[in-house]
């Protein structure tokens, strides 16, 4: 006879039914991701039983992506957006363009979503979108018809209070124009609050473009406070120099430190004395890299993990720092800009060598909660000034730094560990106070 669970008692399946393209050893981050979670179950008490949400994603869509080419042929692209959960709210996560991005990325970056939406307890879920593709060669009319072709076919899951994309790696405000625009034509209504990190004329927010990256530099700022580091006078290594290394890269600058070594795709640069990081933005904007950078000299990209410096910061792609090359930095923090730079065997080398990992779901905070603001902003059509939300945001940033500290020093865990300490419990206690449907 089978027993029937009591009451509240998790009657889902055991992890070993999870369908093959959920399991740990589909490699990939979303593999990352689940060996993440499953080192925060012992911490999360009677919340454990409801743990098996977590490693499933609520609803995962693949859509196909046919646009007309300027050279008349129809070319098919392939699209995702995947929600990970929405207990806590509507979805929320970016959209990249990348021509290698796979549905493992794209769940794995779905569910960090989630988890940092609730380290900084904004009252979103987490969600993620995709289109496999590489942006730079197309035209701008292709990169048009491509965005408004997606966000038509991700249209029946999106909206302003399910689920509101944003810019990711290789997306910007206009392409969040585009999507703002398809959106509101096929709903009949300007739907300014559809998307997230649009144009300031068309709703954006003030504060939004920088926004990841000051996350980025105040966290840092705090974690170096607690370990006894210097900014001013510190050597900072940036790889990946958009608009999240960008910024932080500034910012760091800004505040006396020396950017010695930065990498991109086009190639890694450095100067012994700190790069002129305004000079170098200016380049990246009219070249589209860092290479060819004239006041630095040219090293191997895999030299790159090599440098001299306190502070490294990924704020490009996953799994860069692994366990063949966490052994080799010299760094005695990592600022996690990028979502998913480190994988969990490189996370233990770093640990034992005393490197602190501030991870990802609180580091590149900084711009989903910016896009709260911008969502707050658009349903009330009422705009703050830019001192207003850099102030907001940083009480967060620093209260949520905070928190985590906290609950890893009281449990001697990772700062990731701990982060998802606090997460978790916010997720599945407003999954069990739902309940479950029907
Ligand atoms: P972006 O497109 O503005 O910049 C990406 C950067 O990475 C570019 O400098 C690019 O040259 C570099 N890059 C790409 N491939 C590389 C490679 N193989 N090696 C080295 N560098 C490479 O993107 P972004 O918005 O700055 O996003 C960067 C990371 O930050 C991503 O992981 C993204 O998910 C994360 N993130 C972004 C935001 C945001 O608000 N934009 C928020 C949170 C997290």
């Amino acid at each position: 006879m089978s027993q029937v669970p009591a009451r509240g008692e998790s009657a889902i399946a055991p992890a070993s039914s999870l369908p093959s393209y959920l399991q740990a050893d589909n490699l990939g981050p979303w593999g990352n991701y689940l060996q993440q979670v499953d080192r925060v179950v012992p911490y999360l008490g009677n919340l454990a039983r409801w743990a098996e949400t977590l490693k499933r994603p609520k609803r995962i869509l693949i859509v196909d992506v046919p646009i007309h080419m300027d050279d008349g042929t129809v070319a098919h692209f392939e699209g995702y957006r995947v929600q990970h959960n929405v207990s806590r709210g509507p979805g929320k996560g970016g959209v990249r363009f990348h021509q290698d991005v796979t549905l493992s990325e794209v769940m794995a970056l779905a569910a960090w979503m989630s988890v940092k939406n609730a380290v900084v307890n904004v009252p979103y879920g987490g969600a993620k979108g995709a289109v496999r593709v590489d942006p730079k060669i197309l035209s701008r009319g292709e990169l048009e018809r491509m965005t408004r072709r997606y966000t038509s076919e991700i249209g029946i899951i999106i909206g302003p209070n399910k689920d509101i994309p944003a810019p990711d790696v290789n997306t910007n405000d206009q392409i969040m124009a585009w999507m703002m625009d398809t959106y509101s034509m096929n709903t009949g209504s300007t739907a300014t609050g559809v998307v997230t990190g649009k144009p300031v004329d068309l709703g954006g927010s003030l504060g939004r473009h920088e926004a990841t990256g000051r996350g980025v530099f105040t966290v840092g700022a705090e974690a170096a406070r607690h370990i006894g580091l210097v900014i001013s006078g510190s050597r900072v290594a940036v790889q990946g120099f958009g608009n999240v290394g960008g910024v932080a890269g500034k910012l760091f600058a800004e505040a006396g430190a020396h950017v010695v070594a930065v990498q991109d795709h086009g190639g890694t640069i450095y100067r012994e004395a700190g790069l002129d990081v305004p000079e170098l933005l200016k380049h990246v904007k009219e070249t589209g890299s860092v290479s060819g950078f004239a006041q630095a000299e040219v090293i191997a990209n895999d030299q790159f993990w090599d440098v001299d410096c306190d502070i490294l910061i990924p704020a490009a792609l996953e799994q860069q720092i692994t366990a063949t090359n966490a052994g080799r930095i010299k760094a005695r923090m990592i600022i996690e800009g990028a979502n998913g730079p480190t994988t969990p065997d490189a996370d233990d080398i770093l640990q034992e060598r005393n490197v602190l990992v501030l991870p990802d779901v609180i580091a590149n905070a900084g711009g989903v909660t910016v896009s709260y603001f911008e969502w707050v902003q658009d349903f009330s059509s009422f705009f703050w000034d830019e001192d207003e939300i850099n102030a907001r945001l940083v009480k967060i940033m620093k209260g949520a730094f905070a928190a985590v500290w906290q609950v890893a020093q009281e449990n001697k865990v990772s700062l990731r560990t701990a982060a998802f300490i606090v997460a978790c419990t916010r997720i599945l206690h407003t999954r069990e106070l739902r309940g479950l449907y029907p």
